[in-house]
């Protein structure tokens, strides 16, 4: 059946053996297997074959293949062979590596899937938008990505964005009603929607007519690209940090090379100590270990309750400078209670009303249908509403809505900051509205009191006034409720909500979260500025932001309209010293991220509404909320938290630090092991000393011995003092001179001791026990090296075993060392000679001296 615009409800319910209640469990199970899966094809991702054999087109590679031919020419095949084998193993690691990334990658994209309301057996439930199938029912409101194409069958002031289909900006209205059969453009199918548009106001339902590649937007996105990661800022500077290295080792090797050749040192062996150079100096482990360290932090953010969509926001994290974050829900508990009711010029308690007053009465049922949410789902605000009723005045808020039907309605929308619904109630047609004071007031003529309708005259206004501060100043959030008497029943527009009748204010408690005031706090040692931003009352907002240390004495507080006078420039002026923005709407949160990031800040902004996700998508770090966040939010997001809890950002931001923080220590660690195998090889061709190390043992360390500590150093926990320091300049080299500074001199250390390990062992002019020292010591001082590298201070303050997988690198690369010492099989695969115990004691010593002396150096620093 085509054309499902130009079909009735039943027609299409029929077409695909589906009812008013849903479908069944058993024919969703055959509809999978007959549709397939409501998703988009993806990209075919490269064949874990083709990732092997990208791991061969390495420049490190080609350096290698170049020493395994030099060895064979020198006579040495069993050294070809062993770099041959470390070629492949190499390349499998690095295949691993690329698999193990994507997966978590993909399994991070499956935690933040889409989600859809459905009707199956009757019953309304949240599933996968994956499991979709034709003929299902399902429900959208204002926030939804539109799951499938379907069929409008109700529709409540529904408006839907279908820019991404047919490229019209502005929404469109949509109904339910049948239209005439013919050639009809998707933009003029008023009741269909289409997959991949989004509501952005009103409410309906639908029945799914198309899902996954049989929707228009399957049919125009055939594909969707693959779930790809773009090289993060620091992985392509390193990168390009890696290529600049190359060249610089070319050039070296060719110097060494020249100046042995001209010392009249034999060709070939010229050769060896320019391929042992290069192999010496290659960071062969560097880009898959900031590959891993990222992706294992993907994880841990995960489990701390932040999904990151990608490994590029993992690094932006540790920048953040300023969050402007929602009060509702994020810095609160969003868990609302009313507390005071104020109505015929007296304030009530929650139990107080009197149920026989017109306007106490009215207020109770206007709580339950003026009302979108059940006792159980919904906008907590709302839930608080509805508890009202129910629990303290035994009203049904069920009976209620059948009682009086809704004829018509205006959604609620963050920026009228108003809801109105329409019904019959006692012969009369009502209008019944409830929203923020300031929304509501200006429309007001009339007011309720003691059951008689007058003018609403100066003094009520000052005295509705005066307590809805006095509410507000005590943290409650107020609505205000009002009605109207209509003429007749219709359909109501925005024009409609004016002349209201005041009847009362209601005021709910919403307390701060527990969490929030302690991770304000970190937040401020942390120099990250943290500035509430709310819809809510300024007085309300500036109480809770006070309570939890956002707010302090002689700050800026600013209101969305002030905002909306300001120029860019006054507002980039006024930004920094203000802490809380009250009655704003979405797109003054855009102009004040804008600010924040003209004055250079790295700024991140929660979300959760509809209109937010430009502002989310503006942000440095879009956050959008797990829990009561729309699916819009979500999309447009960089991060989500599963548990809308503003102190989880904070943990977000502290580990997106120490990601970076060990990442660093972990180059730290790699590049000054390279250096000192470096400056060794360089100093023993310019002393005429035979070729220190042959390429295999400098293979050795490189990928087995070096690469275990430097992921244990990539996962040290945090010791607290990335929260410290002030946040890190987004623009600053990874290699700053501090660090290059560090990485000579521990560097140049470790060199002094493995070049003295090589006299001991060359004495009496023999060559491979002086080599077999040197790479030893060389292997060995790096492996204690892993500890120095861990964090700035010492080991003592560290603590030994608080990082276990620092000792299980230990000892699994000191294991592999001895045994290749101890053991005659390995002796001439990898060109050692056989060592006495004495030996050994000496390279465990000299190995052991530079790592001592850097601890006491650290410790005498942090003494200071
Ligand atoms: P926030 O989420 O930042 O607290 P909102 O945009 O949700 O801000 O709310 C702004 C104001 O709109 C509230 O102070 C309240 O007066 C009013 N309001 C909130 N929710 C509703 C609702 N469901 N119906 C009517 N008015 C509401
Ligand atoms: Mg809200």
């Amino acid at each position: 059946m085509k054309n499902y615009f130009s079909k009735s409800k039943d027609e299409i319910l029929k077409e695909f053996d589906s009812n008013e209640k849903g479908l069944s469990t058993g024919q969703v199970e055959t509809s999978i297997e007959k549709y397939g899966y409501n998703q988009l094809n993806e990209e075919k991702k490269l064949s874990t074959f083709a990732v092997f054999i990208s791991q061969f087109k390495d420049f490190l590679v080609i350096i290698l293949i170049i020493a395994s031919i030099i060895s064979l020419i020198s006579g040495n095949e069993e050294s070809t062979i062993v770099i041959l084998v470390v070629i492949i193993i190499n390349a499998i690691l690095g295949t691993v590596q690329h698999l193990k990334a994507e997966e978590s990658i993909s399994s991070l994209k499956s935690l933040s899937a889409p989600k859809s309301k459905v009707l199956r057996d009757g019953e309304k439930v949240e599933i996968l938008s994956k499991y979709l199938v034709p003929g299902d029912i399902v429900f959208i409101e204002a926030g939804d990505l539109v799951p499938a194409d379907g069929r409008i069958i109700e529709s409540f002031s529904l408006l839907v964005n279908e820019s991404s289909l047919t490229g019209e900006s502005e929404s469109v209205e949509k109904t339910s009603d049948v239209m005439a059969d013919g050639e009809l453009a998707l933009g003029d199918q008023k009741n269909m929607v289409f997959s991949g548009s989004l509501v952005s106001y009103g409410r309906g339902v639908v029945i799914v007519t198309s899902t996954g590649m049989k929707t228009e937007l399957g049919k125009i996105a055939s594909l969707l690209e693959a779930t790809k990661e773009k090289s993060t800022p620091l992985q392509v500077s390193l990168d390009n940090f890696g290529k600049k290295l190359s060249i610089g080792i070319i050039i070296l090797c060719i110097i060494v090379f020249a100046i042995n050749v001209f010392h009249g040192v034999k060709m070939l062996d010229s050769l060896m100590f320019a391929v042992a150079l290069a192999v010496a100096a290659i960071p062969e482990a560097l880009s898959s270990i900031v590959t891993i360290v990222l992706a294992l932090g993907t994880q841990k953010l995960s489990k701390e309750n932040a999904i990151i969509k990608n490994l590029k926001s993992v690094e932006s994290l540790g920048c953040v400078s300023v969050i402007c974050s929602d009060k509702t829900g994020t810095l609160t508990q969003n868990k609302m209670t009313v507390k005071q009711v104020y109505i015929n010029n007296k304030v009530y308690n929650e139990k107080g009303l009197d149920t026989k007053d017109t306007g106490e009465s009215l207020i109770l049922k206007e709580s339950i249908l003026c009302n979108d949410a059940t006792s159980e789902i919904g906008d907590p605000t709302e839930i608080a509403l509805i508890n009202l009723s129910e629990i303290n005045y035994s009203m049904s808020s069920k009976e209620l809505k059948e009682k009086y039907p809704r004829i018509s309605e205006i959604p609620f929308d963050s920026d009228r900051k108003l809801m109105s619904t329409v019904h019959e109630i006692d012969n009369e047609i009502l209008m019944l509205t409830k929203g923020a004071l300031d929304s509501v007031l200006p429309r007001t003529t009339h007011i309720l009191v003691n059951n008689e309708v007058r003018e609403i005259t100066k003094t009520d206004i000052e005295n509705i006034e005066n307590i809805n501060t006095m509410f507000a100043e005590t943290g409650l959030r107020v609505l205000t409720f009002a009605y109207k008497v209509l003429d007749e029943k219709k359909e109501i527009t925005r024009e409609d909500e004016d002349k209201f009748i005041f009847i009362g204010l209601v005021g709910m408690i919403d307390p701060p979260r527990e969490e929030s005031k302690a991770a304000v706090e970190k937040c401020i040692t942390a120099g990250i500025k943290p500035v509430m931003i709310t819809g809510d009352h300024k007085i309300t907002a500036t109480t809770i932001a006070k309570e939890i240390g956002i707010y302090q004495d002689g700050d800026n507080v600013l209101e969305g309209i002030e905002v909306e006078k300001m120029s860019d420039e006054e507002l980039i002026n006024k930004v920094a010293s203000t802490s809380v923005y009250a009655r704003v709407s979405p797109e003054h949160k855009i102009r004040i991220v804008t600010a924040w990031q003209t004055l250079g800040k790295i700024c991140a902004m929660t979300g959760d509404g509809v209109n937010d996700a430009p502002a989310l998508k503006r942000a440095d770090i879009g956050i959008a909320m797990g829990i009561t966040g729309t699916e819009v939010s979500k999309d447009a997001a960089s991060m989500i938290l599963t548990d809308d809890n503003f102190s989880t950002i904070v943990k977000a931001i502290t580990t997106g630090r120490n990601i970076y923080s060990n990442i660093k220590n972990s180059i730290r660690f790699l590049l000054s092991g390279n250096t000192a195998g470096i400056l060794a090889v360089l100093y023993s061709s310019l002393a005429g000393l035979p070729v220190i190390f042959a390429p295999v043992h400098l293979l050795f360390i490189n990928l087995l011995t070096d690469s275990l500590p430097a992921i244990a150093i990539g996962m040290e926990p945090s010791h607290g003092d990335v929260l410290t320091e002030k946040p890190r300049d987004p623009k600053e080299p990874i290699l700053t001179k501090e660090l290059a500074g560090k990485i000579l001199i521990e560097g140049l250390l470790i060199a002094v001791f493995v070049m003295l390990a090589f006299y001991m062992g060359y004495q009496g002019g023999n060559t491979l026990k002086g080599s077999t020292m040197a790479f030893s010591v060389l292997c060995l001082a790096r492996l204690f090296h892993g500890f120095n590298c861990r964090g700035g201070s010492s080991i003592i303050g560290l603590g030994l075993f608080s990082n276990m997988f620092s000792i299980a690198a230990f000892v699994i690369g000191f294991i592999l060392l001895n045994g290749i010492l101890i053991f005659p099989v390995f002796h001439s695969i990898f060109q050692v000679a056989p060592l006495s115990t004495n030996d050994l004691l000496y390279i465990y010593l000299l190995a052991f001296i530079p790592t001592l002396i850097i601890q006491i150096s650290k410790f005498i620093k942090y003494k200071k």
